[in-house]
């Protein structure tokens, strides 16, 4: 009573924390003064669901005397379904009930009724719960080039968590893929830091349009684990750190977003959960963040027995909440983390303004999410809002795919009576949904909803069209089908994967595949390549008979069939282009488009970073370009000389001036997707942001940020170029 005496009282006798009409600052501020320390670290600590379900990692109906236990006496902040632990109840319905008996619990049983947040991995659709239509994963839907298009995704799927009661996303992934030996390549929006950031600011802004909260992770330098192995320690220069890895996290910052994850990995030798260079001193001092930072999974412990870093779990815990971890994600021992969170405090090894600060972030955060005004999901509108994304996920997938070969315009299919469609992927549910899908490593994708590729194909075949299949571990029935047929698809790809299990160091495939693709060839009828992959593959020496035709379809997801079928048969004119450099061969890796000048002149890449055929032609013309106080503005003529109409990506790249220092030997710098119906022009002003041109100048070791040095640019578009004078 003495305590909250002295607090103040909203109109009509409620705390002023619970007056929604009140200032967030003002109820945060509230809220904390009531607050117990053990209160505070509450908020500071999110548990798996699982916890929640039994005593150790197990599944189950939620028990009530765990709900009692963490929700009600630890006061525990967030409640996560990691990929590891798809829960048990995951329909729309079912996944609303759970969430809202774990927010009646926190609300109505709690001390002072703090709203729990969930979260999940929701990182294409609303992957874990089954009747979600899926959505390409991110590398998909960067061959898009369609901040737009990726914007409307991320919307709908915030709808459906919202309806769910599943507040907090921890995506999208701001991590470039610079490493397709890495497992988590496809998660990424490819290797460019101005197209990776558009889409994550376009992510961003459409989940939050929700009131979902977005988490850029993984904060930084996680997508560059030496020797392309998932969490192998990262070594990036300063300079390559300011100039390529930040500004996809900059730009997502600028979106808005509300929540960071760390990096479990380290870069230059410190666990960036023990960096607080990172931490505090760029993401919040340079860079300006001011919401929550969230470990990822059980890094605090990972200090001590992975990274050898911390000599026990104290001393991880200090180093770690010291350096910005706001909340812990997942401690292997809640009540020991409870615990020593609590001595550290006690024994002022951790400052109680650094508990104010953490706590009053996951509070803020509440408010601004209004999960105090409306807490609960609403379970009879869950259903509903998980059905109906069909279209949408078609459109996505048809602007991925990728035309990569098309000899003597094999595509589209329409001189074909008979098609012989076959391969793994063809058939294999969980090849076009990858990893994150239902589970963590995708084993149940075959659960969501859409069709396979081939039955995509068999329902969008044109009237007259027989699509035919052969299974590929069939010899004698394939090589009968084949001669049968005017024409094949053979699709190839990976079984799913996610994380530290989909590292691939060679980037192949195995061998059988590359046999039927062999024995394939072989038998003389045109056949088509497509990819469903969440990576470029090798091709070894051996299997590389060029097909007559090769799309690459990323991990399409519930649309791979609708959407191939539109594409092969001609009713799409494909207009992907691959956010990555595809190698020629893997040793080439790590291998980018704006990597510096090479001494010795490299092998070219198989296919170029922004690649990509179409069923039409285009030309550029490139008018005179101007440099205003903010950015390079050109004027570029597109002409479609094709006969059929089609989308272009009009990419403008730029070519440093010697400048004493190594530049990129091209950069992206603006880009645009257009329309054109035959014979069709059109005149875009492109402008590129001045930041796009800037270099981190100064020696080896320089701490400066990046900046716009004077001198004579290059700017190219296809074949075009102009010249432009920058100051
Ligand atoms: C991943 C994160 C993910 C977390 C929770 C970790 O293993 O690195 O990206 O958000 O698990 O599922």
């Amino acid at each position: 009573a003495l305590l909250t005496s002295s607090l103040a009282l909203a109109q009509g006798g409620q705390p002023l924390y619970k007056d929604p009409a009140q200032p967030v600052e003002k109820r945060v501020a509230d809220l904390l003064a009531r607050m117990t320390l053990e209160e505070k670290l509450g908020q500071m600590t999110q548990v798996a669901v699982s916890k929640l379900m039994s005593d150790g990692w197990g599944l189950g109906p939620l028990r009530g005397e765990l709900l009692e236990r963490y929700l009600v006496q630890r006061g525990i902040g967030s409640v996560l379904s990691g990929g590891g632990m798809g829960p048990v109840p995951n329909t729309p319905r079912a996944w609303a009930e759970m969430t809202n008996a774990l927010q009646r619990a926190a609300v109505e049983k709690g001390r002072l009724g703090i709203p729990l947040l969930y979260g999940v991995d929701a990182v294409h659709g609303h992957n874990n719960v089954v009747g979600a239509t899926l959505y390409p994963h991110n590398l998909g839907l960067a061959a898009t080039w369609n901040p737009a298009l990726v914007e409307q995704v991320a919307r709908r799927v915030g709808q459906e968590l919202r309806a769910t009661g599943t507040l907090w996303n921890f995506a999208p992934v701001a991590d470039l893929g610079r490493d397709p030996r890495w497992g988590r390549f496809y998660e990424t929006f490819g290797e460019d830091p101005l197209l990776a950031g558009s889409l994550v600011a376009a992510t961003v802004r459409g989940l939050q349009a929700g009131r979902v909260a977005a988490t850029l992770k993984h904060f930084t330098g996680y997508g560059q684990p030496l020797g392309g192995t998932d969490r192998s320690p990262a070594f990036l220069a300063p300079r390559t750190l300011q100039e390529v890895w930040l500004p996809p996290f900059r730009a997502g910052l600028e979106a808005g977003a509300l929540t960071v994850m760390a990096n479990s990995g380290s870069l230059n030798g410190v666990p960036v959960h023990a960096s607080r260079y990172l931490l505090t001193d760029v993401l919040r001092g340079q860079m300006g963040f001011k919401g929550v930072v969230i470990s990822d999974w059980n890094d605090i412990d990972k200090l001590v027995g992975d990274h050898k870093a911390a000599a026990g779990f104290a001393e991880a815990v200090a180093l770690s909440v010291n350096a910005g971890v706001d909340v812990y994600m997942v401690p292997m021992e809640v009540e020991r983390y409870l615990q020593t969170l609590k001595e550290l405090v006690e024994a002022g090894r951790i400052p109680r303004a650094r508990v104010d600060e953490a706590a009053g972030r996951v509070l803020r955060l509440k408010f601004e999410l209004g999960l105090f005004e409306r807490p609960y999901a609403e379970v009879a509108e869950a259903e509903k809002v998980v059905e109906a994304q069909r279209p949408l996920a078609k459109q996505a997938a048809l602007e991925s795919v990728t035309l990569l070969e098309n000899a003597a315009s094999t595509l589209p299919l329409t001189n074909v009576r008979t098609l012989l469609v076959t391969g793994p992927a063809a058939t294999d549910k969980t090849m076009q949904m990858g990893g994150w899908s239902i589970d963590w490593q995708g084993k149940e994708g075959a659960k969501a909803p859409g069709a396979t590729v081939l039955e995509g194909l068999q329902k969008g075949a044109p009237q007259g069209v027989k699509v035919a299949y052969a299974d590929p571990k069939d010899a004698r029935a394939l090589a009968a089908a084949v001669r049968a047929s005017d024409a094949v698809v053979v699709a190839l790809g990976e079984k799913p994967y996610a994380e530290n299990e989909g590292n691939n160091l060679t980037g192949e495939l195995p061998a059988e595949q590359y046999k039927l693709l062999r024995d394939l060839e072989a038998m003389g009828k045109p056949v088509v390549l497509v990819l469903l992959a969440g990576r470029p593959l090798a091709f070894p020496a051996d299997a590389w008979l060029v097909p007559e035709a090769i799309l690459m379809a990323y991990l399409p997801g519930s649309e791979a069939g609708s959407a191939l079928a539109d594409v092969l048969f001609g009713r799409h004119n494909p207009s992907g282009r691959l956010p990555f450099t595809w190698p020629k061969l893997f040793g080439q890796v790590p291998f980018t488009y704006d990597r510096y000048p090479d001494i010795y002149p490299k092998a070219e890449p198989l296919y170029p970073f922004g690649y990509g055929l179409s069923y039409t032609d285009f030309t550029y013309r490139l008018q005179a370009a101007r440099a205003t106080a903010t950015a390079v503005e050109v004027d570029v003529e597109v002409r479609n000389t094709g006969k059929r109409a089609g989308s272009d990506v009009v990419q403008l790249y730029t070519r440093f001036p010697p400048l004493g220092l190594l530049a990129p030997r091209e950069r992206l710098v603006a880009f645009a997707k257009v329309n054109l119906e035959p014979g069709q022009t059109r005149t875009l002003k492109l402008t590129a942001p001045l930041d796009r041109f800037a270099l981190v100048p100064g020696d080896v070791f320089s701490l400066e940020l990046p900046r716009v040095l004077p001198g004579r640019y290059v700017l190219r578009v296809g074949e075009q170029t102009v010249g432009v004078e920058v100051r």
